[in-house]
């Protein structure tokens, strides 16, 4: 497989240089060179999840990687059940991984793919969470050979929960709760990162989001969907994405790409609108980004944007093919109450793909909205909406219980340079 740098066309890498460098020239995305539609779609929509994901990753990657399809079973080791809500809206569940998130499809599937094309060379990840990211950072490396992770946060600044997801975990995922902002945590990996001498010695990679192997993987449970669906349901399909970095979105856009059928998609966001506005009216004109109760999406500068635009232009395609919408959080607490009054509990990233979707639905359609979270993960605005009190899925419940590992820091960059080549 090629990529190129959207910013330079003429930067021309393969799919392991784009894993494990993340960026190009000028932080320029990585995009596929080729996307040519797979031949039997119907065929393939006819095989398992893990066998058909195989299929589909081993026509857009090659050869490059030999044992793709183990690398696949390995990351995919959780569904993404179909849930029908109404006549006409079914609930594509994200959330059945480790961390409860979409992105634990793509973060285990980063992991894999980085620890192949890594081969023996040593490598530490190291990252600054606010939360959310470095949960699903550290299950997707979790027991990885030759793979030390680090993952600091803010102390006493995080949900108890969140804590007790990855700082309960041990063996190669090593957490450090600094006595500091998210901000410092973010201002020490990047000195780390200037560092050369360092970033040598331990092999220091980000694993960040707008990782190609990410996207790759996502493009997976799209076709996955579709299975799902009866067969008489599978003309005039909608698809709604609750969307922040518009990655998700760029990896259902790539499937329609392969091939898959789609009539349209639907981007849905929060407040932080700029992508509806610019649907809308044609002028780019971010706002401050502002709080929301769907926070993994309060983002006002979207990072794969260029993505979805460089797939619109490479396809011929016309944005204004795309349907789009947003909700504020009084709107957003009202679908969740629309679904939870049709026995659907949704938390609120789903809830605004839902609503956006009937806004978008036409005549004889068929709509799938995505359900990015699972509702315990959003737990105390979700039982305080709905009145309702969710239950901790068993392997959250069982973490909840165990003992926090952290390590305690100063935010004091020689003693994090230390801590960090101690193990390497
Ligand atoms: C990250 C995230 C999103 C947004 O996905 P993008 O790929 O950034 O658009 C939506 N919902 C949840 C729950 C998320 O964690």
């Amino acid at each position: 497989m090629q990529l190129y740098n959207i910013k330079d066309h003429s930067e021309k890498v393969s799919f392991a240089t784009a894993v494990k460098q993340g960026l190009g020239r000028e932080q320029g995305l990585f995009f596929p060179a080729n996307l040519t539609p797979i031949d039997d779609v119907d065929n393939l929509l006819k095989c398992p999840f893990v066998e058909r994901s195989g299929k589909i990753l081993r026509h857009i990657i090659g050869d490059e990687i030999e044992n793709l399809e183990e690398l696949v079973a390995n990351a995919f080791a959780f569904g993404a059940p179909l849930s029908k809500v109404d006549e006409h809206n079914y609930a594509l569940e994200l959330f059945h991984g480790p961390t409860l998130a979409f992105k634990d499809f793509g973060g285990r599937f980063m992991a894999q793919c980085l620890k192949a094309v890594a081969k023996d060379d040593k490598v530490t990840i190291l990252t600054a969470t606010s939360g959310d990211t470095g949960a699903a950072v550290a299950h997707a490396f979790y027991e990885l050979p030759g793979i030390e992770v680090v993952i600091l946060y803010p102390k006493g600044k995080i949900s108890n929960l969140q804590e007790k997801l990855f700082c309960t975990l041990g063996k190669n995922i090593r957490t450090v709760a600094v006595t500091a902002a998210f901000d410092d945590c973010q201002a020490l990996v990047k000195e780390a990162f200037d560092d050369e001498e360092l970033k040598k010695a331990i092999g220091l990679n980000s694993a960040n989001s707008i990782n190609i192997s990410r996207l790759l993987a996502q493009v997976c449970y799209y076709f996955e969907a579709i299975a799902q669906l009866p067969e008489a349901k599978r003309e005039n399909v909608v698809i709604s994405v609750p969307s922040g970095n518009f990655g998700d979105i760029t990896a259902g856009l790539i499937a329609k790409a392969l091939g898959l059928k789609i009539k349209k998609f639907v981007v849905a966001t929060n407040d932080n609108d700029t992508v509806p506005r610019y649907l809308a009216t044609g002028k780019w004109d971010p706002n401050p980004t502002v709080a929301t109760l769907s926070n993994a999406m309060d983002v006002s500068k979207p990072n794969n944007w260029p993505r979805v635009e460089e797939l619109f232009k490479v396809k011929g395609w016309e944005l204004k093919e795309l349907g789009y919408g947003k909700l504020n959080d009084d709107e957003t607490m009202n679908a969740m109450r629309e679904l939870h009054a049709k026995g659907y509990v949704c938390e609120p990233h789903g809830s605004i793909a839902y609503k956006v979707l009937q806004d978008n639905l036409e005549e004889g359609d068929t709509g799938i909205f995505l359900c990015t979270a699972h509702p315990a993960k959003f737990k105390e605005n979700v039982d305080r909406i709905l009145n309702i009190d969710e239950p901790l899925p068993q392997a959250l419940a069982t973490r909840a219980n165990l003992p926090l590992l952290s390590d305690e820091m100063a935010p004091d960059f020689a003693k994090l340079r230390a801590y960090l080549l101690e193990r390497a």
